[in-house]
C-alpha cells in the first residue's frame, strides 16, 4: 500500500524546485529559473510543464496524487490558500487566485503554505527533528525566515504571521531600517540582504577586502575571514551575536526540544552553530536543560518532504 503522495512546489528567490513526493522520498524533481522578474502568474505556465515532465520521469500517474502543494516565500494564509504578503517578489501573488489555477491545471486538491513552515514539517517527519514535540526552525540566508511546531501541531494563525516572522524580531535597540520598515530586526542585522552595509558599518572607517562590494553572500565573508580580513571578521562577530540574541528570543518565545537551522549560511555550520550553542547555554532560560541546536538534515529538500505530513493536516 503506497503512501500519500504530492505534486510539491518549493518557490524560493531565485528558483522553484519541483518534485513528485511520496512519504519521505523525492521521486523526480527538476529546477525552474524563477528569479521575480514576469511575476507569480508569468511563472506558473513553466511550473505547470515541469510538473508534468517529473510526473513522466517519476512515472506516476496524476490520478495517483492527493493535492498539489506550494512552498511560498512569503506571508500565506493556509487556511484561506492565498498569499497574503510578499517581499519584493511575486508581488503579484497577492491578486491571485492560486488554488483555482492548480485546480484546472492538475485536477487535485491545492494547497500551500509559507517555505520555512513547510522546511519545519519536513524535518519534524523526516529529519533534524524527528521524534520532537516541540520545535523551532531558523533558515538563514539572503532573509531570515522561521517557523514553529508546538505540541505536534505546525503553529499557524488566521493572518500567517505566527512563527514565520521570527526574522524580524528586533534584536539591536534602534538598530538599521529593516525592508518590514521596523528598525534593528534580526534580518536587518544579520542576512545576506543586508551584509554589504553590515560590513562597511563594523569596519570602522579602515578599508577591508570587501569594502566596494553592493552585494556579497556569506561564502565571501568566510573566504576574506580566512584571508586575514579585519572588517569581515568583525561583521561575522556582528552576525553572530546577532543569530544568538534570536536564538534564545525564539526559545523563550516556543519552548522548542530542538532549534533546527536551515538556510546557505548553514554550510559552515561548523563555524556557527557551537559559537550559539555556547551563547544559548549560558543565556536561555531553560532551568535544568539546554535546548540542543541542530543543522537541518534534508537540506533544499525539507520543505518539498513537509508537502506529506501538510497533506496528512490538511485533506
Ligand atoms: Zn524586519
Amino acid at each position: 500500500m503506497p503512501g500519500l503522495t504530492a505534486l510539491a512546489i518549493d518557490l524560493g528567490g531565485s528558483h522553484a524546485a519541483c518534485a513528485v513526493v511520496r512519504d519521505g522520498t523525492i521521486l523526480a524533481s527538476r529546477s525552474v529559473p524563477a528569479d521575480g522578474t514576469s511575476g507569480m502568474a508569468g511563472l506558473l505556465p513553466a511550473l505547470k510543464e515541469t510538473l508534468f515532465e517529473v510526473l513522466r520521469t517519476a512515472q506516476i500517474n496524476r490520478a495517483e496524487c492527493s493535492a498539489v502543494v506550494l512552498a511560498f516565500c512569503g506571508i500565506v494564509s493556509a487556511r484561506e490558500k492565498r498569499v497574503l504578503a510578499t517581499n519584493a517578489k511575486f508581488n503579484d501573488a497577492t491578486r491571485l487566485d492560486l488554488e483555482g489555477w492548480f485546480k484546472q491545471a492538475f485536477g487535485l486538491p491545492f494547497l500551500i503554505e509559507n517555505d520555512a513552515r513547510l522546511a519545519l514539517l519536513g524535518e519534524h517527519s523526516f529529519g533534524a527533528a524527528r521524534g520532537t514535540q516541540d520545535a523551532v526552525m531558523v533558515t538563514l540566508g539572503s532573509g531570515i525566515g522561521g517557523a514553529a511546531l508546538l505540541d505536534g501541531r505546525l503553529l499557524q494563525s488566521k493572518h500567517g504571521l505566527a512563527g514565520t516572522i521570527g526574522g524580524h524580531m528586533p534584536v539591536v535597540l534602534g538598530g538599521r531600517l529593516c525592508s518590514c520598515g521596523n528598525r534593528g530586526c534580526a534580518e536587518a542585522e544579520g542576512s545576506t540582504v543586508f551584509l554589504p552595509e553590515i560590513y562597511r558599518q563594523q569596519h570602522g572607517g579602515a578599508e577591508g577586502m570587501l569594502s566596494n562590494r553592493k552585494t556579497m553572500g556569506f561564502a565571501e565573508l568566510f573566504a576574506a575571514i580566512e584571508a586575514g580580513d579585519k572588517p569581515a571578521i568583525a561583521a561575522l562577530e556582528h552576525c553572530l551575536r546577532v543569530w544568538s540574541a534570536l536564538t534564545v528570543a525564539l526559545i523563550h518565545a516556543y519552548d522548542p526540544e530542538v532549534v533546527v537551522f536551515g538556510g546557505s549560511v548553514l554550510k559552515r555550520e561548523a563555524e556557527i552553530l557551537p559559537r550559539l550553542q555556547e551563547h544559548v547555554a549560558a543565556h536561555a532560560w531553560t532551568p535544568g536543560r539546554t535546548v540542543p541546536l541542530r543543522p537541518a538534515a534534508l537540506g533544499s529538500d525539507a520543505a518539498l518532504l513537509g508537502a506529506i505530513p501538510l497533506m496528512e493536516y490538511s485533506l
